[in-house]
């Protein structure tokens, strides 16, 4: 008899459980908030990329029920054929409005608006430059797309520079980079990415996926953080972070949106985006633009919780970002270290590898944090550090 050919998914399985890599769902109930249910117990939630509350906001809510009611449930179809509503134009032109740009195109996802961008504009006799960090998107894109990818040290410009002097060996060359990245909560060197970009005649994508609505002065991103609004380069989001919805975009030139329109086949070639999510997402925009105490709150959030860490025994990775990082020594340590969080009725995952290199807690602060929150979750994670020695 033939052995079984599927009998290697289970050793697979054992495997995964063997390095304490193991990952299941945890179900979450009623609406996203400061404070969720898991498990049936109510806990503090620190797990959220919902970064300024806007998930569960009345007024987003109500948005995609008048957009289902006046549209239906599904868009039916691909934008190019019978998926396009004036809907998703308006919601484009509020991202282009918003990042500064000439224009915009939205997807399905963020992962989606990734795979689509890259594919679209390199392949096989070009070559993609990526920290090594990156976003699985930003990875799987470059994959997809054929051409020779190197990796570099993780925001390391110098290793960079070093590797752009093979650009003449390629037709075309692309940069990616996550802006905020999103296991580490640091942020890309952008204003060197851009001088290099230039000075190498490269194009450069930023994902701003964990910076829209949360970095710059209005909320348009690292982009705006640093200055470099109006320069050319390509950005790329998420709709599902801050924004409290579902789908991603990618924003920069007319040209560069009128070529995706005609080259990306995660755009072509899905279903456009529901009536809901796409009204949603527009609700959120105008709440990030008229807004700005959201985001203050959100920023006031998080220096506070720093000072509160303050602690000899945490070893909290450097950030500029609401994303918060404690390293532990395994991943075994890092699962037990979310247990015990749970068990004091903190909610926040721990990452492990393949993710990342190393296990670590993760922490996101939300403007809808109170000062209780963040007293609570400071006492949970000293008594954890203090039994893990
Ligand atoms: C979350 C995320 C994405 C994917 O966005 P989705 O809309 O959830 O598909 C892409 N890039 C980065 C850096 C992210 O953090």
């Amino acid at each position: 008899m033939s052995p079984n050919p599927y009998a290697w998914i289970n050793e697979s399985l054992t495997t995964i459980h063997r390095a304490d890599w193991y990952r299941s769902v945890q179900t979450i109930h009623g609406r996203p908030g400061a404070m969720v249910i898991v498990d049936g117990r109510e806990v503090i939630n620190f797990a959220s990329n919902d970064y300024l509350g806007l998930a569960g906001d009345d007024r987003l809510i109500e948005a995609g029920v008048a957009a289902t009611k006046q549209f239906g449930t599904g868009s039916t179809g691909s934008r190019l054929l019978s998926g396009h509503r004036e809907l998703h134009r308006e919601l484009e032109q509020a991202i282009a409005q918003f990042k500064q740009t000439e224009d915009a195109l939205v997807f399905s996802s963020g992962y989606l608006a990734n795979l689509g961008a890259i594919t679209a504009l390199v392949g096989k006799r070009d070559l993609i430059l990526s920290d090594e960090y990156n976003h699985s998107s930003l990875k799987n894109g470059a994959i997809l797309s054929g051409a020779t990818v190197i990796e570099y040290p993780h925001c390391d410009v110098t290793a960079l520079k070093n590797l752009l002097n093979q650009r003449q060996n390629y037709r075309r060359c692309l940069i990616i980079t996550d802006s905020v990245f999103s296991m580490d909560g640091d942020l890309c060197p952008l204003p060197t990415l851009l001088n290099l970009a230039e000075e190498f005649s490269c194009m450069l994508l930023v994902d701003e996926a964990h910076a829209t609505g949360v970095m710059g002065k209005t909320g348009a991103g690292c982009v705006e953080h640093f200055g470099c609004s109006g320069k050319q380069l390509i950005q790329v989001g998420t709709l599902s972070k801050a924004l409290g919805s579902l789908g991603g975009y990618v924003a920069g030139s007319a040209t560069l949106i009128d070529f995706l329109r005609n080259r990306a086949p995660s755009w072509i070639y899905t279903t456009a985006l529901s009536p809901a999510d796409t009204a949603a997402a527009l609700a959120a925009i105008k709440i990030v633009q008229q807004e700005p105490q959201r985001r203050n709150q959100l920023w006031a959030n998080v220096d506070e919780l720093k000072k509160l860490l303050q602690l000899p025994k945490l070893k909290l990775v450097q950030q500029e970002s609401p994303i918060l990082c404690f390293q532990l020594p395994s991943a075994a340590a890092a699962l037990e270290a979310g247990k015990q969080l749970k068990a004091s009725g903190i909610f926040a995952p721990a990452i492990r590898p393949p993710t990342v290199p190393t296990s670590r807690i993760r922490i996101s602060v939300m403007a809808t944090h109170e000062s209780i929150h963040l007293q609570k979750l400071v006492k949970a994670l000293s008594s954890i550090y203090i039994y893990s020695d």
